[in-house]
């Protein structure tokens, strides 16, 4: 083991230690207001920058998530025995359990999930954005009254589906986490999430210290180990009613199909293959900068990453010229160190599938403008799954490079001649998460906005998100809506309330008077 993997895991083990997670198993799981080991087969986790070994801890396994369903519904009951406004004042109350752990946090991701230090404090702040939001809308849920044609009093109300089953990836784990616990429980929901079995500690400490904050034990329960044994575990239980999945479209369909034999709904966030496009009237500086971060920031592993570049034909050479000088500058390094702005891929089979999509597309005619390889400049240390930013011209629109979500730092550029043609080749994809216009004439901007089958759509902007926003996919990038008024009502159901308000109730022998 070399210098830096021993610091890393010693970091990590020091970590834990302050969260209390360490123990010879260490402590995976949050379940009923405790940490608790797993108890299936082990699982090693790999230093992502120096492709050693960091620590192994158990799978959950079915019977844990036997116990943390269970007290999911002991403590949504008490929970919803609290009226709405000291539901929100809990959530509010809670985030002072993060207070003067953020640094320790940050610390932790970045270890685990190989992520940037600076980008793992902005994500710790995310977490705070999301409860802040949604505990403001703890007491707003209100119903409607309906002006029904008969003698009834008919209202709606939202209620919550009782226990939810949330499952996230490893790309943005506390982000992801406080993405969807924060709705869930503003709605009324106990829940039981599984995070990546490649992240799982982060969203356990999350949990953890929002309890700490005072909200109520079992309210929340984190359960950590494979999707095919835990996650199956979780998606076939009984007691979950919704399902909330925010991962790849493979998975995506395991997750729906799991939900389809139960008769149980599902929220599926998926992945992408974003267009920005580039017009030649557009303000290049800004769109070149935006478009490097756009893909390269989180090293490409973002769903929303603006992995096809569409640029007009007249400025194609100077724009994916400037692309790849500017991509060449980008500080690529160690997560730990303050001035890196881009991290190694977090796995192996990541690092892999990354290395084999760009070979492939070479094979088939695409050519490198710059990247394609692990990145000059690095410590000798850092033998893990470093891949230097990548542009590929000479991309046909039919290459898998063009089509399949990528989940790295690697940009296509395709050149348009007009308008219907950008739209056409932006379109050409199973995928519809998100999309961007660079064009300063506002008609044409809004014009080719309104085109894109996309979830988000940004007009001389890119990765512009809000919690307060709805976010999701059209085809392959999954349905449902997380974020916003729109997130919060996929954690709820409308029940109908008729009420007789007649003096003598009129009985109907099927339909009732003046219905139907
Ligand atoms: P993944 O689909 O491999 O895993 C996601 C989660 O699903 C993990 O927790 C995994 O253990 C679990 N899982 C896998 N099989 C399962 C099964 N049979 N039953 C239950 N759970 C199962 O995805 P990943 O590689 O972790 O993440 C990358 C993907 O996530 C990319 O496609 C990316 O675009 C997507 N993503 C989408 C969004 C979004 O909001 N649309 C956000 C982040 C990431």
């Amino acid at each position: 083991m070399n210098v830096l993997s021993q610091h890393a895991s010693e970091h990590l083990a020091e970590l834990l230690e302050g969260f209390g997670l360490a123990a010879a198993t260490p402590l995976s799981n949050w379940i009923d207001g405790d940490l608790v080991a797993g108890e299936g087969e082990s699982i090693t986790l790999t230093n992502p920058a120096t492709g050693e070994t960091l620590v192994s801890y158990r799978d959950a396994s079915a019977a844990l998530i036997e116990r943390a369903t269970r007290a999911a519904v002991r403590g949504q009951q008490e929970w919803m025995a609290l009226t709405a406004s000291a539901r929100g004042r809990r959530m509010n109350a809670a985030l002072r359990g993060l207070e003067g752990h953020e640094e320790s946090l940050a610390q932790l991701e970045s270890v685990v999930a190989g992520k940037p230090i600076r980008d793992c404090r902005a994500e710790v702040g995310k977490v705070r954005e999301m409860f802040e939001y949604y505990a403001g809308w703890c007491d707003k849920q209100h119903g409607e009254v309906i002006p029904v044609p008969t003698s009834h009093l008919n209202y709606v109300r939202h209620v919550p589906y009782g226990v939810v089953g949330q499952i996230t990836p490893w790309n943005a784990p506390m982000f992801t986490c406080a993405w969807q616990l924060a709705p869930a429980i503003a709605a009324g929901n106990g829940v039981v999430l599984k995070p990546s079995e490649l992240t799982p500690f982060s969203s356990v400490v999350i949990a953890k210290l929002l309890e700490s904050g005072g909200l109520p034990k079992g309210l929340i329960n984190i359960v950590n180990g494979l999707g095919k044994t835990t996650g199956a575990a979780l998606t076939d239980h009984p007691i979950i009613s919704k399902l909330v999945f925010v991962g790849s479209p493979q998975s995506g369909r395991l997750i729906a199909e799991a939900g389809a034999r139960r008769l149980v709904p599902s929220v599926l966030e998926l992945g992408g293959k974003s267009a920005n496009i580039v017009f030649a009237d557009a303000k290049l500086d800004e769109a070149v900068a935006s478009a490097q971060a756009a893909i390269f920031a989180a090293a490409g592993q973002s769903c929303v990453a603006g992995s096809r570049l569409l640029i007009e034909r007249s400025v194609f050479e100077q724009v994916t010229t400037r692309l790849a000088r500017a991509a060449e500058q980008i500080a690529v390094g160690l997560p730990s160190d303050e001035a890196t702005r881009m991290g190694p891929l977090q796995n192996r089979r990541q690092f892999e599938q990354v290395t084999r999509m760009i070979d492939a597309a070479v094979a088939v005619g695409a050519r490198l403008l710059t990247g394609g390889k692990r990145p000059a400049g690095l410590p000798d240390e850092a033998q893990g799954y470093f891949i230097a930013p990548t542009v590929l011209v000479d991309v046909t629109p039919d290459m898998e490079i063009a089509q399949q979500e990528v989940f790295g730092p690697v940009l296509v550029a395709m050149a348009f001649d007009d308008e219907n043609q950008a739209v056409q080749l932006a379109n050409e994809t199973r995928f519809g998460l998100a999309g961007a216009v660079w064009s300063q004439d506002v008609a044409r901007a809004h014009r080719v906005a309104g085109q894109l089958r996309a979830g988000t759509v940004w007009i001389n902007s890119y990765k512009a998100i809000s919690v307060m926003s709805p976010f999701g996919g059209f085809g392959e990038s999954g349905f449902g809506r997380s974020s916003g008024l729109d997130g919060l009502r996929e954690y709820t159901v409308p029940q109908s309330v008729w009420v007789e308000t007649a003096p003598e109730a009129s009985v109907a022998f099927g339909y009732g008077s003046g219905v139907g």
